[in-house]
């Protein structure tokens, strides 16, 4: 064994770096050789920024989508319309910047701010392209970036929609009634000996008449008719009550009134942040939430006239906050919660609460996977609180569980949603990294999911009866393999492009962070060796004898000069919590499911030796039988025209990266598999782009079909893997 390898194995094993000891570790200006193409991130066209809307409808837009849809109404196609597009392309840019910034504001707002920055003023034509798009424009609302305070902001807007929705139904259930009821009472009114004095019918005629009658006779006239019935005191009574409660609840006010709050009589909040405030607000409400059901059906029945004083005077009497059920919650608001910085301290109280009952929808922001452990520096533990919540919130069974990267959250939006309008609790774990590290908070977010250190899954109690249909573990890359694996393009020291697969592991996951630099150790190219093995191959397959051979991942510096980084053995064996907590995931979401293949083992087992017993059985042949030709067991594939495009599209993993290169040319079959529905929306440009960012590499881009496009020579050079 060389020195240089001998001296990594120290590294791998006890963390010590023999001759550099006194230099301290860094991972300044690495990144996973995986992110090398994601180094101008804010020149690219991706999810984010997101518009979270105003108004009815989807909550949350990519700003491209919605840039798009400006240009396809008011961009003429072809030449005539480019300059306007490039324009517009270009504000989208400069927005994308200014938020990344962390200017905040509204579509509208950083879109004037942007022309304004791009110097629209001293140019007329630019202007003037600019207010077109910006009249284009079909939605407005807050720009969010991917940066820490992402979660929150995404969450609370999708819980508000909701709650908007849900109580603009409730004031009109409530406004109905109380509508019914003072017809009631007017009608009622209108028979009284009251309303047919002289003053009261002078007061119901307009002034214009008061001279043409004598109303003191009228009221001698009409009353002469005797008495015409009315309602009964305590049904009056009654009736009084419940429009009194429904006109003083609290939990829906009239959009733009704030109640009396100065004499205590606000509006309720819903929004807290933490769980023993909301809790207790819960509590404190639960005569008023009796209260309002109680006038709510008493309200309905006097309407139909179905009340009957003998039967519900007595099941009302006995209304109280014992006699409310989970369904009747679902009419009144839900209680979000925020908590922030991992909920710490919150977890205990987190899962009772949320075993309680109360429609609670909680938002944990996490903001660190990796924590050390009881062992003191450098000794950490995977994920011991924020990763696993939603796991184990899973086991209270009937609560809706949703875990995503923030990068993700456009993604899940609608599983979101989802859960915001179950009737009964919601969890939502969301990793967010803190503002100010290496990468981009969208980059790290990304990087948790595809390495599964933060992997998306979603529990919806009310999807189904069993786990198949309550678990969904969509969105993940390649899900049935331990760590995703990308192909990757780099010129070696000949400067010939030499492609491989690499996969991104929860150590390139680390290697992110700098508070980790001392897990992992620059190996300059003359110290590469045989003994160094990916990181992939050793998690697969860990050397029998330590001490021969060390992991490591690949990393670009500043320069996107490739270096490698040995992993330190304590890493390495987060890692490996890391993929059994991604085998436990699989095995919930039916993937790689360890007792099917224990059944199926089993039973292929069982066929063998049935057969062979059978073929031990049989008699022995007589005479030789003439040879016919065997019948195919299965049909051919058909030949495919090596020229031809295609997708294999049984293999799609519906990851959603060739759709965003073209939504026309590629498309989602009934299975939400891609094919490619129409060829000629495109150019061979985009098929190759797609082929290349298809992480299963299952995009055969064929040969170009219209040769005038420009750039066919290298395009056909980068299509060459995929044939
Ligand atoms: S075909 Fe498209 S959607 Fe399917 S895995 Fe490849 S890139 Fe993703």
């Amino acid at each position: 064994m060389d020195s240089q390898l001998r001296a990594q194995v120290v590294f791998h094993l006890t963390g010590r770096r023999g001759h550099d000891e006194a230099q301290p570790a860094t991972l300044v200006g690495l990144r996973p050789a995986l992110m090398a193409g994601y180094r101008d991130l804010e020149s690219l066209r991706y999810d984010f920024p997101v518009i979270l809307v105003h108004g009815d409808g989807d909550f949350a837009q990519p700003l491209s989508d919605v840039v798009d849809a400006a240009l396809r109404a008011v961009a003429t196609p072809g030449v005539s319309g480019e300059s306007l597009r490039r324009r517009a392309l270009k504000i989208e840019r400069e927005i994308r910047q200014l938020a990344a910034r962390g200017t905040r504001g509204t579509l509208l707002q950083l879109w004037d701010k942007a022309v304004a920055a791009l110097g629209a003023s001293a140019d007329e034509a630019f202007a003037r392209d600019a207010g077109r798009a910006r009249e284009s424009l079909a939605i407005d609302g807050e720009v969010a970036h991917c940066d820490a305070s992402l979660p929150a902001r995404f969450v609370r807007h999708a819980w508000r929609a909701v709650q908007q929705q849900k109580a603009r139904a409730a004031r009109e259930r409530i406004e109905q009634l109380v509508i019914r009821l003072e017809n009631i009472l007017r009608a009622d009114f209108a028979r009284s000996e009251a309303a047919l004095a002289a003053p009261v019918l002078q007061a119901s005629f307009g002034s214009a008449h008061h001279a043409m009658f004598d109303f003191q006779a009228m009221s001698q006239l009409l009353s002469r008719g005797g008495s015409r019935g009315g309602l009964d005191p305590p049904r009056r009574r009654r009736i009084e009550d419940v429009l009194a409660v429904l006109k003083a609840q609290r939990f829906f006010p009239t959009p733009g009134s704030a109640g009396d709050a100065a004499a205590g009589r606000g509006a309720h909040e819903f929004e807290f942040d933490s769980v023993d405030a909301a809790l207790e607000a819960f509590r404190r409400r639960l005569p008023q939430v009796a209260q309002l059901l109680k006038a709510l059906q008493v309200a309905e029945l006097e309407v139909a006239g179905d009340y009957a004083a003998v039967v519900h005077d007595a099941i009302f009497a006995a209304f109280d906050g014992g006699s409310i059920g989970a369904q009747d919650l679902e009419f009144f608001p839900d209680y979000f919660v925020c908590l922030a910085g991992d909920g710490a301290g919150e977890h205990g109280r987190l899962t009772e609460a949320l075993s309680s009952g109360v429609p609670l929808k909680v938002l944990v922001q996490v903001t660190d996977l990796v924590e050390e452990g009881m062992l003191g520096a450098g000794r950490f533990a995977f994920g011991l609180r924020a990763s696993r919540l939603a796991s184990a919130t899973m086991s209270l069974d009937d609560v809706f569980v949703l875990q995503s990267a923030a990068s993700n959250l456009l993604q899940v939006r609608d599983r979101i949603e989802r859960g915001l309008r179950y009737a009964g609790p919601a969890l939502f774990s969301v990793y967010a990294p803190p503002d100010g590290g290496v990468l981009p908070g969208y980059l790290q977010a990304a990087a948790a999911m595809q390495s599964r250190a933060f992997p998306v899954f979603t529990y919806d109690p009310a999807a189904g009866p069993d786990l198949a249909a309550r678990f969904s573990l969509e969105n993940n890359p390649q899900l049935g393999v331990d760590w995703p694996i990308e192909r990757f393009r780099y010129a070696d020291q000949e400067l010939q492009t030499v492609t491989e697969e690499v996969a991104f592991t929860f150590a390139d996951f680390a290697m992110c962070d700098p508070r980790h630099a001392r897990h992992f150790e620059l190996a300059p190219r003359a110290a590469w060796s045989e003994g160094m093995i990916p990181a992939r191959a050793w998690l697969a397959d860990p050397p029998r004898d330590p001490g021969t051979a060390v992991p490591f991942v690949l990393a670009v510096d500043d320069a996107d000069l490739l270096c490698r980084l040995v992993v330190d053995e304590r890493l390495m064996r987060v890692a490996q919590q890391c993929r059994e907590a991604w085998h436990r995931l699989q095995e919930l979401g039916g993937v790689n499911d360890s007792r099917t293949a224990q059944l199926l083992e089993r039973e292929r087992k069982a066929w063998e030796e049935a057969h062979r017993r059978e073929a031990a059985a049989a008699p022995a042949p007589v005479a030789a039988q003439p040879v016919v030709a065997a019948a195919p067991v299965a049909e051919a594939e058909p030949a495919r025209n090596p020229d031809e495009p295609y997708i294999e599209t049984i293999r799609c993993s519906s990851c959603n990266e060739c759709t965003q290169v073209n939504p026309r040319m590629f498309a989602y079959d009934g299975n939400k598999q891609a094919y490619i529905a129409d060829l000629k929306a495109g150019t061979f440009r985009q098929l190759v782009e797609a082929a290349e960012s298809c992480q299963l590499s299952i995009i055969h881009p064929g040969k170009p079909w219209d040769s005038s496009e420009p750039g066919l020579e290298e395009l056909l050079e980068r299509a060459q893997p995929f044939v």
